[in-house]
């Protein structure tokens, strides 16, 4: 299967090299030429499969250019031992009709594991197929999550250099403790003045800079990205959603043909994006429903058609949302044009040049039959969590927190009541103080390891035992550097100056 840009069909590529380029010249993003389908036998044989071996089947439709040896190691180094029980993906039932796909049981308590676990042996075999052994340099733009995610993939791997840049003031402290401790020989953390938006926007300014990719070329490097505009983040995805469906299948919770609904907190529309593409194979997804904090451009674009960043920043309770740039989106905007690469390339120059762009009435229609957009700003999403918390003895994330919210008025607006999973993003330990506010406790003390004690303490859930190595360790890296800076920051951490 080949690969062409969302900004360019000329552009074809095969998966090797997407995922080893991350990023399109044009600026555009690597989609997939066709969707692979899965039958109703396939789906079977997925229920009665491990993790692993789901991983490597679905895989295999997209990386065709793996060999099947190549794809079964990637997804052993990548699921066997990283994950609580060797269960990535383990779905708990909180109602009759919602299931919690917890995708933070991996090292570093977020969903993110689940692709930058995999995306180290994925980069490296396509540096090794794709170039003469330059060394990749992964920049990475983050809203807390992603950074530490992809620098415990990334420590220590040959051939490669990690960069992470954050928002100083829009990350969790715990957060940023796991980022600035990160152990390796081959990282770097930076923390910029500015959102997420700021350091994503700078990221994608260098990625794409011909001058600085001849700059790195002169060192035998190349720059590689970890974020999920790169296709190797976004297909790993994919394996979860179908997973899910089977397990809801072995556990006969559900019945072949009948449509499970997916609720996404949503920030970069990496995950969600995941979950349109299983439903575009064929698993039975009803509708995608996407769930934004109080930065809720996400849920005015799927009712209005209008996609407008000219708005208000908030940083809420669930930083690794608060974003107004939703990198895939551009790649869902590719397939609902049936591919129209011109008309995307127009959308997005209008949104960097002011800002915003409507989509025609056809593609408007497509995108609110798939979808249904919601939001919950920091209050409700509090209440949720307390009374989730109260009635199940479920406790969420502030992410999850916001899906459990916007699930709860889509039912009450639709009395839709088609079983649904609902993706658990981060571990409520990453969040204490925002938690322990919303089940009602004291969150005045400063020490985050106290306020993990007492979230502990009170709902008797374990702390994750790599949240509890942290408070050992010292920071490594304290660096602020202005958002015109990152540059600078770069070569200074690369040593090319
Ligand atoms: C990254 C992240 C999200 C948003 O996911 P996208 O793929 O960016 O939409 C939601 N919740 C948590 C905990 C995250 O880390």
């Amino acid at each position: 299967m080949n690969y062409n840009s969302t900004r360019d069909q000329n552009v074809c590529v095969s998966s090797a090299q997407a995922i080893a380029q991350g990023i399109s010249v044009d600026g555009g993003l690597f989609v997939p030429q066709q969707m692979p389908t899965l039958t109703k036998e396939d789906l079977v044989e997925i229920a009665g499969m491990n993790y692993v071996d789901a991983a490597v089947k679905v895989l295999s439709y997209f990386l065709t250019d793996y060999t099947h040896e190549e794809l079964v190691e990637c997804a052993k180094g990548a699921y066997v031992g990283s994950f609580d029980d060797d269960q990535p993906a383990p779905l708990a039932k909180i109602s009759d009709t919602a299931y919690s796909l917890e995708l933070w049981h991996g090292p570093t308590c977020a969903f993110k594991d689940l692709a930058l676990q995999i995306l180290p042996y994925l980069l490296t075999k396509a540096a090794k197929k794709t170039s003469d052994g330059e060394t990749k340099v992964i920049l990475v733009a983050t809203s807390g999550d992603t950074g530490k995610a992809a620098l415990e993939g990334f420590a220590d791997v040959d051939g490669v250099k990690i960069l992470v840049f954050y928002p100083s003031d829009g990350v969790s402290a715990m957060q940023k403790l796991q980022m600035t401790t990160q152990k390796g020989n081959n990282v770097g953390v930076c923390a910029i003045r500015g959102n997420f938006d700021d350091a994503q926007t700078g990221v994608k300014t260098i990625f794409t800079d011909p001058q600085k990719g001849k700059i790195l070329k002169e060192h035998n490097m190349a720059f590689s990205s970890a974020n999920s505009i790169n296709w190797g983040r976004v297909v790993p995805q994919i394996i979860y959603y179908i997973y899910s469906y089977a397990t809801l299948l072995r556990e006969e919770a559900i019945s072949y043909g009948e449509e499970m609904n997916v609720v996404v907190p949503t920030g970069n529309f990496g995950n969600i994006l995941a979950a349109y593409y299983a439903k575009e194979m064929g698993v039975p997804v009803g509708k995608l429903i996407c769930a934004s904090n109080q930065n809720n451009i996400l849920t005015d674009f799927i009712r209005t058609g209008t996609y407008d960043r000219n708005r208000d920043f908030y940083t809420t309770l669930s930083p690794s949302m608060d974003i107004l740039i939703s990198s895939n989106l551009e790649r869902l905007l590719y397939h609902l044009t049936d591919g129209n690469a011109a008309q995307v390339k127009a959308w997005m120059e209008s949104l960097s040049a002011t800002g915003k762009y409507t989509v025609d009435d056809a593609t408007k229609e497509k995108l609110q039959n798939l979808f249904y957009g919601g939001c919950a700003d920091d209050t409700l999403t509090k209440q949720v969590i307390g009374a989730q918390f109260e009635k199940n003895g479920y406790l969420a994330d502030p992410h999850t927190g916001v899906a459990l919210k916007v699930y709860e008025t889509y039912v009450a607006e639709t009395q839709d009541t088609r079983v649904s999973v609902i993706a658990s993003t981060a571990s409520p330990f990453k969040f204490c103080k925002g938690v322990l506010e919303a089940i009602g406790q004291d969150a005045s003390a400063k020490d985050e390891f106290a306020l993990c004690e007492a979230l502990s303490a009170k709902t008797g859930y374990a702390i994750p035992a790599s949240i509890v190595a942290l408070k050992e360790l010292q920071p490594r890296f304290t660096d602020i550097c202005e958002k015109q800076e990152m540059w600078q920051t770069v070569t200074t951490m690369l040593g090319l100056n």
